[in-house]
């Protein structure tokens, strides 16, 4: 891969509270933001704007929303000051059609998904970002899809990240389980690995995993991975593990980086 190609990533999130927490999943987003060249805008895939179409954050002051309840006033205390780009917005929209992209100049913002991981990622919050929604009423082959077609900004100086989990039951969290996963959690995200090492162009036999209802109930925070999934089979490369572990059972926090 030549130097003019930014890469891409999945970073898994998990706990809100990971955004204010000093851990090896905190670490590695910090030296992820620290090892890619300085990107002119960042366009983060986020598993928690997950409404029923394809939209980007086209605001110049993206607000940071606080899209959680019962967590500690530190954490709605954080602010992630990062600016928007209502031209690249643009851009973005333009290079995936003839998909159909919508420009939200006034609704949404940055939620947790994108400011928990980018606070490490990138503290100086100056870098422009926007954010990308999770279409609910598409599937996996229409996001990888996506990815597909946005590959081309990779060469414009555009960073594309997704947030969310490769596994993610909040009802089967087992909080006795510590840092140890579930055997079907297990099971699922190591052939989540193994597929993205591979050939992430057949991530999406995934979705036939025997282990696939229960590490992906809903597919808010799975969907995340199939653009970055399409950007590697775009580029015809794999992904590489940034860090890997379990919560509770039933989280992963596996993070991939493409390219
Ligand atoms: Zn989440």
């Amino acid at each position: 891969m030549d130097s003019g190609v930014m890469p891409a990533a999945l970073l898994g999130h998990g706990d809100p509270r990971n955004a204010l927490a000093d851990n090896r999943y905190t670490r590695a987003w910090r030296d992820f933001g620290a090892s890619v060249p300085v990107p002119r805008a960042i366009l983060m895939v986020s598993a928690h704007w997950y409404v029923g179409s394809t939209l980007l954050t086209a605001m110049a002051a993206p607000r940071t929303i606080h899209d959680f309840y019962g967590f500690p006033q530190a954490l709605f205390d954080v602010e992630y000051p990062a600016p928007g780009a209502p031209d690249i917005a643009a851009e973005i929209a333009e290079v995936a059609k003839p998909r159909w992209i919508g420009l939200d100049s006034d609704g949404w913002g940055l939620d947790h998904g994108t400011w928990s991981v980018l606070i490490h990622a990138f503290p100086e919050a100056t870098i422009p970002v926007i954010q990308l929604s999770v279409n609910a009423l598409e599937g996996f082959d229409e996001h990888f899809d996506l990815g597909v077609r946005l590959a081309p900004l990779r060469r414009q100086g555009i960073l594309i990240l997704g947030s969310g989990n490769v596994v993610h039951n909040l009802g089967l969290i087992d909080w006795q389980a510590e840092e140890n996963g579930a055997d079907w959690a297990v099971r699922f995200n190591e052939s989540c690995i193994a597929l993205m090492r591979e050939d992430p162009q057949k991530l999406r036999t995934l979705v036939d995993h025997p282990d696939y209802r229960r590490a992906v109930p809903t597919p808010d925070h799975f969907l995340p991975l199939a653009p970055i999934a399409g950007l590697a089979a775009a580029s015809d490369s794999t992904g590489s593990v940034l860090v890997d572990g379990y919560v509770a059972g039933s989280l992963s926090m596996t993070a991939f980086q493409v390219g």
